[in-house]
């Protein structure tokens, strides 16, 4: 692998493009400051995330993993004035530290962070009718990415874009025996894609910052496609 190479072009281009303001930075200072591991997305991420979302209009969002806030603030920054995001994360202590640096954002009034295991919130998403998002953002615990896909897919409308991170882990993905869960959740999703009707999906290998991984593109398609 040619790492130190990937390195050098991702700090590049976050130069020219994905540049951090102190609120960003801040936040990535909290997670050391709290003793939350580092793992959120990268700062180009981050900005893709906002291409992404701009792309196709998002003005309400749904994030699953927020952990101290730091993609929830990317994606708030492309909301347009009324839009909404909601972010989902199990432990009250990091939803507590995101709550923080999403004030310090000055994004408070765009985003509601729900506290709870995903699993048990998607379904009082649903009977609440919150539905339909324009942009999911699927980024927790990785067992479940299937279920958490088909929720998605439940709370989405034709056009509705759903990423999913981390599908790639460092090609593990490529092991049939894996006996790793979280290569086997999120394999069993990567593999569902190929028959599912319901989405046009595509998988971007990414390396960088971050080690050798991907996200699935996911759109949802028209009726009847
Ligand atoms: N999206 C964040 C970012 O880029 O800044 C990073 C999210 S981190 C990779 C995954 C998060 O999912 C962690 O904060 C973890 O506590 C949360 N999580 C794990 N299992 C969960 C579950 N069952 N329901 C909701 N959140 C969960």
């Amino acid at each position: 692998m040619h790492e130190d190479i990937f390195l050098k072009v991702d700090n590049y281009i976050s130069n020219l493009l994905g540049i951090e303001d102190k609120a960003l930075t801040d936040t990535i200072r909290s997670l050391d400051d709290e003793g939350i591991p580092q793992i959120s997305v990268s700062a180009n991420h981050g900005k893709f995330l906002q291409v992404l979302m701009i792309s196709c209009n998002a003005k309400r969002v749904l994030e699953l993993g927020t952990l101290g806030g730091y993609s929830t603030i990317w994606q708030a920054r492309a909301l347009p004035e009324d839009g909404k995001l909601i972010s989902l994360e199990m432990d009250p202590r990091y939803a507590a530290v995101a709550r923080k640096n999403i004030e310090n954002a000055g994004l408070s009034s765009k985003v509601d962070i729900r506290v709870g295991k995903a699993l048990d919130l998607l379904p009082v998403l649903l009977a609440e009718n919150e539905a339909p998002f324009d942009f999911i953002f699927i980024d927790a615990d990785k067992p479940p990415y299937k279920e958490y896909f088909d929720y998605a897919l439940k709370l989405s409308r034709p056009g509705t874009l759903i990423v999913c991170d981390n599908v790639v882990r460092e090609a593990k993905i490529l092991d049939p025996d894996s006996t790793d869960e979280r290569v086997k959740g999120v394999q069993r999703l990567n593999e569902s894609l190929k028959h599912n009707k319901q989405v046009t999906a595509t998988i971007i290998q990414t390396v960088g910052v971050k080690e050798h991984d991907g996200m699935i593109i996911a759109v949802v398609n028209r009726t009847g496609e």
